[in-house]
């Protein structure tokens, strides 16, 4: 195909009526799809039917130390869930606590947790005039509205395949006192699917804030969210990074079992440094006897140990490849070549990141919508819901079938194609 740019109007005039034409036909069908949620299908939760009977009976309650876990107590987690969390992530289970079942939470707590009480002896961010965080773009939109809540002036840096702009990063911090942290999501990055390069691990690992309390909310969620078993993307250990460049507080990682057994129903856990998790506990103390330890245990009893866990990401994959493959097959037949969009092929993750022609975004989602298929609302990977270019669109194809996704995959095409054929025809 050649790029529709060089088409003449005439061609666009044509091109467009058969494109209306089809999508008129697709429009009839009525159908109801949707690619907006990073949701794991049900054949992915049935993965884990297991865990729904590994405890049932009494003395099934029991951890190893003896610790009865339908009682109160232990409030850092009971130790082999905090041992396997710790395994995951390539961490001692000193550095671990675990929570409940949401890393979201955890991540809220923390900002709040900052602007009650502040970080490591720094005054509470409600007591200051501004605060502000990093927020690479395009990012995880629940991020960004924890940080809105809290009324955090937020600043855009542009994410590279290789992970946010580094130069920009170490400026902006080294600058201004009022940066107290950034938003990464450093593998298989939501929406893109990019994961960190060792360069960028290392450069976050050196930072020199200005802010004493300055942290680093490095929210792990995919850490072991492969597609393929033989193109797997490796992420440095920030902890052990952050370690060596004598900085081991300056970041928070989180990750959960969300997408590894429930996302209703997963446990999730914060790691950093002693220092900072000693803080975190000192809150917590006042919050909560301690987490759903049955569900700790439960998660310990299925998977045993790490070689569980992966063995269950392995049929994860296995669900979610052909899946990634459907839909990135309809935008390679359908969009190469035109020179309307680019988009990632990420090897891991929940997420393929979609780039139209600027100012097309929020249109072709609206296109979409009204043949059926719901998607992620424009803007919604940026601060604030603005998108400066209005380009991008986040994919989310876990939850439908693969069958469903070439049609998903057929009404978006279809659904860019017209928006981009208008924009080009207005400057002709
Ligand atoms: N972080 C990222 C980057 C995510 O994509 C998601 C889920 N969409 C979450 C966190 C939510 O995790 P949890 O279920 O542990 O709150």
């Amino acid at each position: 195909m050649k790029p529709y740019i060089e088409w003449t109007k005439e061609e666009l005039v044509a091109e467009k009526a058969r494109l209306e034409q089809e999508f008129a036909e697709v429009k009839a069908k009525g159908l109801n799809l949707n690619i907006s949620r990073g949701k794991p299908a049900a054949a992915q939760l049935d993965l884990t039917e297991g865990m729904l009977t590994v405890l049932s009976k009494n003395e099934d309650t029991f951890a190893e130390d003896g610790t009865d876990c339908r009682n109160y107590g232990v409030l850092t987690g009971i130790p082999e869930a905090r041992k396997l969390i710790g395994d995951i992530c390539e961490v001692s289970a000193e550095n671990v606590i675990v929570y409940g079942n949401a890393s979201l939470t955890i991540m809220f707590d923390t900002v709040a947790r900052s602007f009650l009480k502040g970080v490591a002896g720094c005054t509470p961010w409600n007591k200051l005039d501004k605060v502000k965080f990093l927020c690479p773009v395009p990012g995880y939109d629940r991020h960004f509205g924890v940080t809105e809540y809290f009324g955090v002036e937020m600043i855009n840096v542009p994410m590279t395949p290789e992970g946010p702009d580094m130069d920009m990063v170490e400026k902006l911090v080294a600058e201004d006192d009022a940066i107290k942290g950034i938003w990464c999501v450093p593998k298989y990055s939501n929406p893109q699917g990019y994961t960190y390069s060792d360069e960028t691990v290392r450069r976050f690992a050196n930072l020199k804030p200005a802010a004493k309390d300055f942290r680093i909310f490095w929210d792990n969620a995919y850490i072991i969210h492969h597609l393929y078993d033989d193109r797997q993307d490796h992420l440095l250990n920030i902890i052990e990074e952050c370690e060596k460049a004598g900085n081991p507080d300056m970041v928070y990682e989180f990750v959960s079992t969300s997408k590894v057994s429930y996302p209703g129903a997963g446990i999730a856990a914060l790691i950093s440094s002693e220092a900072n998790l000693k803080e975190a506990q000192e809150y917590m103390n006042f919050q909560i006897i301690g987490h759903d330890k049955l569900n700790q245990l439960r998660h310990v009893k299925f998977f045993q140990n790490l070689d569980g866990v992966m063995n269950q990401m392995k049929k994860h994959a296995e669900i979610l490849r052909p899946k990634f493959e459907a839909i990135l097959q309809v935008m390679d037949q359908e969009l190469s070549g035109l020179d309307i969009a680019s988009w990632t092929k990420p090897n891991g993750g929940y997420f393929i990141s979609f780039d139209a022609m600027e100012g097309c975004a929020k249109k072709i989602v609206a296109k979409a919508k009204e043949a059926g298929l719901t998607m992620t609302g424009a803007g919604a990977t940026y601060p604030y819901h603005n998108d400066p270019q209005d380009s991008n669109i986040r994919i989310a194809p876990s939850f439908p079938t693969p069958e469903e996704l070439e049609i998903a995959g057929q009404v978006f095409v279809l659904s860019v194609k017209l928006v981009s054929v208008d924009k080009i025809l207005e400057s002709k």
